[in-house]
Parts: C-alpha cells; structure tokens; sequence
C-alpha cells in the first residue's frame, strides 16, 4: 500500500517537471504532512485517506497551478479533519499557503441542502466572493471531481446530495471560470447518480452510434484533414461525439428524442492562428452544405467566460449533420482550463520559453489593462473580484441575502422587512452577539432580535446603513413617527446653516420675501421644510443655499428696478425740458414719453414690449399692469391680450395706451415666411432686407419637411406702415406664398 501510495506521488513529481527544486521540497514537506496527519483516517472504500488529497494534488496541477496551491490541495483537509491548525500550517510552510487551506475549508461548511432554486445563483455568487483568491475556487473544484469520480461507496442519499450540489453550484461555477473539461466531467458523473437510467440510455445509444458511425466519422475526418493538407494548412483535427448532460439537457429541457439531436458528432480543427481560422470555415463551407443560423463567431465576439471558437454546423453527403469548431491553440487551452490556463502561463515565462509569448494572445489583453503591475505579480495575485462590491450572507432559514460590501446587521434587518428594522433591538452573527456596526462577511449567519417595546431606529442607524434600501426606510419611519421631534431638529439644523452664512431668519420670513423662498425651496411650509430637514428627507445645507440664491436675487432685482426708474425719471425731465426749449408743445398731449408709448392716466411708467407679438408704431395697441415690471404693451390683436381681457381677475389690469406721434423710436418686429425650398431663396429674402434698407436683427432659417422652409425675421423698424411694406416685398419673392407678423 505504502509503495502504491509512494510511486502515485512520484507521478505527481513527473507532472511538476518545471518546478524548481526549491519548491519541490515544500511540496515533498506538505505530502509528508499530510500523510502524517491524515494517518489512521480511511476513506469509505477502505483506501488510506491521503489518496484523496494525493488526487486532489494531481488534478491541481495538471490545469497547471503554482507550487502554493499544490501544496495546499495536499494539505486541505488538515485543519479541517485533522489536529492540525491554521498557525502551524502557516508557521511551516507559508501564510499564503494556510490561507488557501482555510479558504477551501470555508467553502465546505456552507450548507447547500436547503437553498431555494431562485437563490442559486446568489449562493453561487456567495462562494466567488467568499473564495476571494481564485485559486480557493479551482482547488474546490479539483476537490469535488475527485470527489464524485468517487462516491460509489457513499451512501445514496449522500450520493444525490452531492451530486445535485456539483450540477447545480460547482458545474456553474467552472463554467464561469471558463473550465469545460471540468464542467463536462462534473455534468456526466453527477447525471450518472441523480438518473441512471436516462444517462445509461444515452450512454448505450451513443455507444451503438460510435459504432454505427465509425466509418462516418473517420472518413469525415480524413476528408477535412486531407483537404486542408491540400490548401496548405497545419491543423489537428479530432471527432468526438457530444458529452452526455448535454445531450440529456436537450432530450428532456426541449422534449425531443435521441434521433431529434441535431448535432451528436463534433469536429474541432485546431490551428496556429486567426486568420486561418477563418481560411479554414471557408474550406468547410465549400465542402459540406452549412445549415442556415448555426454559425456563431465567438472569435470576433468571444463568450463572457473567455471562451473563442468558430462554430458552424454542416451536413455531410450522407445526410448527417454535425458540428465544426474551429479555434487556436491558445483558444483551446483556454476551452479547456479556463481562468487556470493563466498559470500554465506563467509557467511558460519561468521556463524562460517567451517566444511562446505568441501564443498567448488573449492573457496580453488581459493584461494590457494592467500596464501599472508587473505581469507576474498581476497573476499570482489574480483575485476574483467579480463580487469585490457585494457581500452574501443566510438568514437563520438559509436563504440568501445579497448586500452592498460593507453592510451591517441595520442592512440585513432593513432588507428581511421594514417591520424587523424597526423593531431591531439586536443582532447575532453565527450565534454570536455583535454591534450595529458590525460589518458582515460573505458566509456568515445573521440573525436579528427583535422587540415589540423596541423604540425603533435611532438617527445614528443613518450612517451605519449601507444600502439605499435601508436608508429610505429608516427615513420613513422618521417621518411618519416623528413629526414635532424632525420640526424642532429640522429648524436647528437649518438655523444652524443660516447661521454659518450670516442670515438672519428673519430675512426670509419678511412678507414681501417668503413666498418667493418658498418657491425656490419647493415646500409649502417652512415647517413642512423643518420636518423634511429633520427626518433626513431633504438637506439643511442645501435649503439654506437656496434661500440665500432667492434673497440675493430679489435683492438685486429690486436695485434694477430702483435704477431703471431713477433713469426714467431724468429722461422724462430732460425731453420735457427740450419740448419747453424748442416751443412746440402739443396741446392735450404735454407728457413725453420715452417708450414711445402713452400710458392713459399715469405720467411715468415703465414700459416694455409684449415678445409675443412685437408691436410697431400704427397697430393698435393695448397695455398691461404687470406686477413690478410696469406696463406690458400688446398688439390689441394678439392672442395673449384678447384672453387676458376676458378673464374676470385680469380685467381691471388691462388699460387703454396709445402712440406717441412725436417718438422717433424703432420698435422690433418679428415676421415669419414659408415658402418653397429652392436654391438662392434665403438669399432673395436677404437681398429684398437689405435694398429696402431694413435693419435686421436676427435671420433664421430653417428647412421642413416635403421641401418647404421657414424664415423668422426680427427687423427694426417706425410704424406699422413700414412692416406692411416690407411685407408686401417679401410677398413678390418667388416661391414664398405666405408672409405673416407674429402674435401669441
Ligand atoms: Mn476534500
């Protein structure tokens, strides 16, 4: 037994070929401790326990992974079954090596059995984030392959259970990691427990086609390899019929029979690069009819696991169809090992063989991201950070809780129910009593305790809650629950903010003033505001901004006004005194003014122009009482002015006004024209401003559909008379069939 034992660990040295003496001799020092540690222990089929960790070893490196992790696939069961500890493993071999072990053994004692379907993937998620280093992960799935190669002596319960777990946890995961040989393997042995029916059915069946179709799939393989030799090409090509749990997959997932399987038989063609690649797809696209949808590059468009291939499927001239992947070595290796080809890489450097370099295209876009780290330092510490921002943890009933990294039992209780964070007086972790502030890990079992007297939240849970979800409803119970106490907090806070930008309340609350505070906050009530404040639903610093915005801006709108008056006021006097100087005072209508405009009734007054309907001198024209902004003048003809007079509240702000004949103001009009597109309209129209002598303050031009365009124009100009003639210029431009001023 001793010598069986001895000579399969020479093998594994065979396999290590390229490790250095050094590193040998830990991995010497690690079997010897094992087998140490594991002596007495047997496995159920009778053979010393340390053939397992001894397999484990060889699976490990095979996909070719460093000297720590083959140490640590010898030594991990001992802290776990064995008197050995983290300390000791650390202290005789290295740190890193005991915190592989470790991590492997935390996996092991998460329990699977009672998960919920839908929580799969989260538990899956949750081993990720909790392996941390990958190669945690590939050690456990080298683990389990040997596990489920052998279980025949299990009990058969213990068989479907870990047969279901593998299927539904570890083949997903090695998929993930890009490990199809794993995943196959992992698929086919678990179905072989959990159905042994279907999978001998299957089984037998593809035995009895292999046979059937032997000479099939050796003549295909002769003709694609000898038409490739002819076109010049160096390739491997290699037949195999499809893996088992696939095959069952689609039998019963999409209820179809043996015969229904579309592509049983898969041809892969392995070549040195890309562009043959594709050379090769067109040699079998001319040989064989391609079935039409069935090519898929995944070159071009590789999968999210790294995985690249040419996929095509053709049927041959017996009417058989079947599947061609066509890839490159690289691609293949990382088909086959998936994330562990990295390793296999870094052995290639260290071998100092760096013209395969080449070959490893796919590991130098990987690390083209990471110019900053030294390659070999990037690899050896290759994390999974996939999960690096969430964490996972059970309830007590073993479901799985997916929080933000971070998360602290106010998280956990808040996302179970509103109804258990409020009540929370209490938190455990893997039955053991912890603050609020604890931050969980991956893993772990939490456990609220709740109270029906508990006060419910304090203000202080704000801050220790990670998540939005918590947050928002640590909020609203502050608001339901706490109206006076957020008023009073609220108009402390936002004092306070006053205070530091050196307001006064008072300034807000002035009568004149308030509203428009208000407004600018967007609350109804300054109380309404303190409550928002003081449960945390709105910024006491933010409020406080606004309201110092609004009053400096009705400050400095109230100066303008005070000016602009100031300026009326002294033009009023000055044309009043050059109507006096030069002696032709009109009768009845002495008072000049400086919009051009009289205003009936009032002596100066602010005046200004509708936008809307630009009203020159000539049109008739009505006045507008605005509040603080003086008179607004419409054209009595524009929308705006023929609604506002019919509204009962407005009524009385409407006045009569009228030109002043005497003004030589210019007054701005806006005009509009459609016409047909053609070439030199716009500058027709230009040309027709420009000899009339008409200022013009903007051109806008603008094409629609069905080849018309549009003209708005604002020219400055007297009197209406001189927009009428304007108009009627542009009106004889050719092409323009419609000429309009603008109103409402
Ligand atoms: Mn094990």
């Amino acid at each position: 037994m001793e010598d069986k034992l001895d000579a399969r660990f020479q093998e594994l040295e065979d396999k290590l070929k390229n490790m250095s003496e050094e590193d040998l001799t830990r991995v010497r020092d690690a079997y010897q401790y094992a087998k140490t540690y594991h002596e007495g222990q047997l496995r159920k089929d009778g053979s010393p326990y340390i053939t397992h960790p001894l397999e484990v070893a060889h699976l490990v490196a095979e996909l070719g992974l460093d000297a720590d992790s083959i140490m640590a696939a010898l030594l991990h069961d001992t802290i776990e079954d064995t008197d050995a500890t983290y300390e000791e493993v650390a202290k005789r071999f290295t740190p890193s090596v005991a915190d592989l072990v470790e991590g492997v053994t935390k996996l092991d004692k998460v329990k699977y059995t009672s998960i919920e379907e839908k929580q799969m993937e989260n538990l899956r998620k949750m081993l990720m984030a909790m392996a941390k280093d990958v190669r945690v992960m590939l050690i456990k799935i080298c683990d389990r392959v040997h596990n489920i190669r052998t279980m025949e002596f299990q009990s058969e319960r213990k068989r479907r259970e870990k047969s279901l777990e593998t299927l539904e946890v570890y083949a997903p995961i090695a998929h993930r990691l890009g490990m199809q040989r794993m995943k196959w393997e992992m698929e086919d042995l678990s179905l072989k427990y959990l159905d042994p029916i279907a999978y001998k059915e299957i089984d037998d069946e593809l035995d009895h086609q292999a046979q059937a179709h032997a000479a099939f799939m050796e003549k295909i393989q002769t003709e694609i390899t000898a038409r490739l030799e002819k076109e010049g090409i160096k390739a491997t090509v290699y037949g195999r019929v499809k893996h088992i749990y696939s095959i069952y997959r689609k039998m019963y997932a999409q209820n179809k029979t043996f015969s229904e399987i579309f592509d049983l038989y898969a041809f892969r063609v392995i070549v040195d690069d890309i562009p043959t690649c594709y050379s090769v797809l067109g040699c079998i696209h001319d040989m064989y009819k391609a079935v039409l949808g069935r090519f898929k590059d995944y070159i071009g468009t590789p999968k999210p696991n790294m995985y690249q291939s040419l996929h095509t499927t053709v049927i041959g001239t017996e009417g058989i169809p079947f599947e061609v992947q066509i890839r490159t070595w690289d691609m293949h290796h990382m088909a086959e090992y998936g994330i562990a080809a990295h390793w296999k890489y870094k052995q290639g450097m260290s071998n100092k063989q760096l013209g395969t370099e080449e070959t490893f295209a796919w590991v130098r876009r990987l690390l083209e991201n990471q110019q900053d780290t030294d390659a070999e330092e990037y690899i050896r510490t290759l994390k999974v950070d996939l999960f690096a921002d969430e964490v996972f943890v059970f309830t007590p009933n073993a479901d799985v809780i997916n929080l933000p990294a971070g998360a602290t039992p106010i998280d956990f209780a808040y996302a179970i129910h509103s109804g258990v964070g409020n009540s929370m007086t209490g938190a455990k972790v893997n039955g053991r009593i912890v603050g609020f502030d604890y931050q969980l890990k991956s893993g772990e079992i939490v456990e609220v305790i709740t109270s029906k007297n508990a006060k419910g939240p304090s203000r202080d849970w704000m801050k220790l809650a990670k998540s939005n979800q918590a947050r928002t409803k640590i909020r609203q119970w502050f608001k339901r629950e706490k109206r006076e106490e957020n008023v009073a907090t609220g108009r402390a806070m936002f004092e306070g903010e006053l205070k530091r930008l050196g307001i006064t309340i008072g300034m807000l609350t002035a009568e004149e003033m308030l509203p428009h505070i208000l407004e600018k906050v967007r609350f109804n009530s300054l109380e309404e505001m303190y409550a928002a404040i003081g449960y945390g639903g709105a910024s006491a610093q933010k409020c406080a901004n606004r309201a110092r915005e609004e009053l400096v801006h009705q400050d400095r709108q109230q100066a303008e006004r005070l000016a602009a008056e100031k300026a009326a006021q002294e033009q009023a006097a000055q044309a009043a005194r050059a109507t006096v100087d030069s002696g032709v005072a009109k009768s009845g209508n002495s008072k000049k003014s400086v919009s051009g405009v009289i205003v009936s009734g009032m002596t100066e007054c602010m005046v200004k122009f509708a936008k809307c309907c630009t009203p020159v001198p000539g049109d008739e024209i009505v006045g507008f009482i605005t509040r603080g902004f003086g008179v607004s003048v419409h054209r009595c003809d524009c929308p705006n002015a023929m609604n506002g007079m019919s509204r009962e509240n407005e009524k009385d702000r409407w006045i009569k006004v009228s030109w002043d004949p005497g003004s030589l103001n210019t007054y701005k009009s806006t005009i509009e024209l459609i016409g047909k597109d053609r070439n030199g309209l716009a500058l027709d129209v230009a040309t027709v401003l420009a000899t009339g002598k008409i200022n013009t303050l903007s051109f806008n031009a603008q094409a629609l559909p069905d080849g018309y365009a549009k003209f708005s124009l604002v020219v400055e100009v007297r009197t209406q008379s001189e927009v009428t003639t304007i108009m009627n210029k542009l009106q004889q431009i050719h092409g323009i069939y419609q000429v309009a001023r603008v109103s409402g």
